[in-house]
């Protein structure tokens, strides 16, 4: 090194330390870096290594820096020519580049106090310097094609693989596909141009809040104008709280010396992502091989930090923000009371909405959903999405399959028998047959047929509350529709059985689950045949009360003595949803005849099934056929395998119970503090709190008024029960600690 130094600069025995590489994750165009020190003097000399592109590049650097040092100011580094009056110094024999700058030496913008101040500074510079690159003209650095373009991002996909934590890398591919949806429709109309596409807080130098330094053009690529702050701002909002509050001094800066298109803030939000996954993805890869190399690790981490913070903010919220403070008109949204009035025109009464003022719902990912005027929900609610909203794995397998082929099953095809296989593994030996449906109310009344043809019984034993459905065989065994508001008398065929277990404090029932099959069974008895017992095992609809231990155990034996079947309502409770069960006929150790699934199996594909033995099959095939014209097609099947694997994947089993407990313990506590919660029940993350009024008595204002204070704090519950006194929490499985944590703080708030 002293030999070049001495050979090409006449720099004799200098000072040489070797800084840290800018090519950590191999850009393919990288130096080695090395700080000289000779006669009160610091500069920087870079080594490349020889080829034309290199070459060419560099001198392309050399050209912008010092066009940027003459007209935005001195802030760039200044090329020291070598004796013979170069720019660069070329050894064809050691294959080497030697380029020698100045060395600028201050604070790095990362290991520095960020103010508001100094981010409409770094807006003002960057708006300067882009102004600057948009009129210039280079083949060297438009031709370029690397990773770190947001221009290429899925370049990068093949790196999505090495991100070790199944919930991180759901988020990344979340991101991957919003992206296409959000942004790839765009690439012909945004504007591009030669961008400096490293803004990051180490190439930026600082002193007293002004900008002394700004370093490293090596990624300079010619992409879209607005991934230069998109790049910029997602190294300078890692740690930030609140990170729009940051991003708009930078931008109100950077628009007033180059003017944002609608376009380019619209689609800010997903860039800002997709950067902050390209980080993520590459270090991931790139740490498998250097697994001590801190820098990688440290960046990975805030970039996943932000990139989970980014979920919890409205795309809607982001841009709208952003246009306000630029003034920028917004396009205004169809109001929620015209909106009302069309559903009212074209929609039955009978249709319901949640909440004192109902949510228009825009989108949604993993456990938040996003409204159309810029809330960010959280979700404590939504059973259906069981892995979560929107969840990337099954919108790819959906548009994977819809785009090749959605048919029925009389023809043939493989996703169909592949999945039938995959649900059935999730049984016992003895259930050996799936009929695939659309909804939970087909998947029942389809249990009620096939349960009438193999006992030839017509009496249906049905509990309190229990909710199955809406078709009218449906309604026939949902005592929860027939007996409330509008119902007809129970039909004749029903017989009715008390609800289980305690369930509200005006009816405190403390026998035990023996003591209500014993009951339930001299009822029974009265009935010569029974052609079914249908059960949720946790009673959604009467506020998920769980049916008292061993009461389905005692009730079995009578069941089948008197002919009938035991038909499972997993609608609800399947599909992991119990952390310790995975199907809810498991915790009361009974194994049923049927079983009954719907809501989650499709994560909000219109998808249902019923499972069956041998045995019970052989009397459905009495040579009607049975076709649905939807169930089981191959869209459907393909969703299906994906939740499947999801929830292994992630864990989501073990996550529900964790989340589970930690937040059965947590409203326990609040329950010990506060009158007004009178029980907390469940399991899982299917639980159940009981509001009681000042009297002792069912509380159903309490429970509506906790519920429509949560959504103002913008948490999504709701409530049932027969009091409509029970708020009801099962939130998809995603849900967090955190999650529950906050829950719980703003149920309290409420309370107090
Ligand atoms: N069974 C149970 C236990 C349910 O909760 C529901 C839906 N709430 C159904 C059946 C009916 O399902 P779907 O709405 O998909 O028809």
């Amino acid at each position: 090194m002293k030999d070049i130094l001495a050979k090409y600069y006449g720099i004799i025995n200098p000072k040489i330390i070797q800084l840290d590489s800018n090519d950590k994750m191999n850009i393919g165009y990288g130096s080695l870096n090395y700080k000289i020190i000779f006669n009160n003097k610091i500069l920087l000399l870079k080594i490349y290594k020889h080829n034309k592109k290199n070459l060419n590049f560099v001198k392309s650097e050399n050209r912008v820096i010092i066009h940027l040092n003459k007209t935005v100011g001195d802030i760039f580094p200044k090329i020291t020519k070598n004796m013979l009056n170069e720019e660069l110094s070329i050894s064809k024999k050691e294959g080497k580049i030697y380029r020698v700058l100045t060395y600028i030496e201050g604070e790095f913008l990362a290991e520095s106090k960020h103010s508001m101040k100094l981010f409409s500074n770094l807006g003002t510079l960057l708006g300067k310097i882009d102004k600057e690159l948009v009129q210039l003209e280079d083949p060297h650095i438009e031709s370029r094609k690397i990773d770190w373009d947001i221009k290429h991002l899925y370049s990068n996909r093949k790196y999505i693989a090495y991100i070790k934590k199944a919930e991180d890398r759901k988020i990344v591919e979340y991101f991957f596909q919003q992206f296409k949806e959000n942004v790839v429709p765009h690439y012909y109309s945004l504007r591009e141009s030669i961008i400096y596409n490293d803004a990051n807080d180490w190439n930026i130098l600082i002193k007293k809040e002004q900008i002394i330094g700004v370093i490293d053009f090596g990624d300079m690529v010619k992409s879209f104008l607005i991934n230069e702050i998109a790049i910029s701002l997602s190294y300078l909002l890692t740690k930030k709280n609140n990170p729009i509050q940051w991003v708009i001094p930078f931008i109100k800066t950077y628009h007033k010396i180059i003017k944002l298109k609608v376009l380019e803030i619209d689609i800010l939000y997903y860039l800002i992502a997709v950067r902050l996954c390209t980080t993520i993805s590459k270090s991931s890869f790139h740490k498998k091989d250097a697994p001590k190399d801190e820098y990688i690790s440290v960046s990975k981490e805030d970039a996943m930090l932000l990139l989970k913070k980014w979920l919890t903010i409205n795309p809607i919220f982001f841009k709208n923000e952003i246009k306000k403070a630029l003034n920028i008109s917004i396009k205004k949204q169809i109001s929620d009371k015209d909106l009302i009035k069309k559903r009212n025109k074209y929609l039955s009464k009978s249709y319901s909405l949640s909440y004192q003022s109902p949510i228009q719902m825009g989108k949604a990912a993993f456990q938040y959903m996003y409204d159309t005027i810029g809330n960010t929900y959280l979700d404590a609610y939504n059973n259906v999405p069981l892995v979560g909203h929107e969840h990337p794995k099954i919108t790819k397998a959906a548009q994977k399959q819809i785009g090749r082929l959605n048919t029925n099953t009389r023809y043939l095809y493989k996703n169909l028998t592949d999945y039938a296989k995959l649900l059935l593994k999730k049984f016992p030996k003895k259930f050996t047959k799936i009929f695939f449906v659309n909804s939970g109310s087909a998947a029942t009344d389809l249990a009620i047929r096939i349960a009438r043809l193999h006992t030839k019984n017509k009496k249906i034993a049905v509990i309190e509350q229990g909710y199955h459905g809406n078709t009218s065989v449906g309604i026939d065994i949902s005592h929860y529709k027939y007996s409330r508001k509008g119902g007809y008398k129970k039909k004749k065929n029903i017989i009715e059985l008390e609800i289980p277990n305690t369930y509200n404090n005006l009816c405190v029932k403390s026998k035990s689950g023996y003591q209500y099959a014993k009951e339930a069974i001299q009822k029974l008895k009265k009935e010569k045949k029974l052609c079914a017992f249908i059960a949720e095992p946790i009673i959604g609809c009467a506020g998920q009360v769980i049916i008292a231990k061993n009461y389905i155990k005692k009730m079995h034996p009578t069941i089948k003595k008197l002919g009938g079947l035991y038909i499972s309502d997993e609608t609800q409770t399947g599909f992991g949803r119990l952390g310790k069960y995975f199907w809810g006929y498991e915790m009361h150790k009974t194994v049923p005849d049927i079983v009954i699934l719907g809501k989650p199996i499709g994560n909000g594909h219109p998808m249902a099934a019923v499972v069956t033995t041998d045995t019970i099959n052989q009397s459905f095939e009495n040579g009607m056929e049975f076709f649905s014209s939807f169930g089981g097609n191959p869209v459907s099947c393909e969703i299906g395998k994906e939740v499947l694997k999801i929830i292994e994947r992630e864990n989501l089993q073990k996550n529900a119970l964790i989340v589970g407990k930690y937040l059965y313990k947590k409203l326990i506590e609040l329950k010990n503090n506060y009158k007004t919660i009178d029980d907390v029940r469940g399991c899982g993350l299917f639980i159940g709190i009981e509001c009681v009024n000042h009297k002792g008595e069912p509380g159903k204002k309490e429970a509506k008024y906790i519920t429509n204070e949560l959504k103002k704090k913008f948490i999504l519950v709701s409530t049932d029960g027969q009091f409509e006194n029970i708020i009801k929490i099962k939130p998809p499985l995603c849900f967090t600690k955190n999650n529950a944590k906050k829950l719980v703080n703003s149920i309290e708030e409420i309370i107090k």
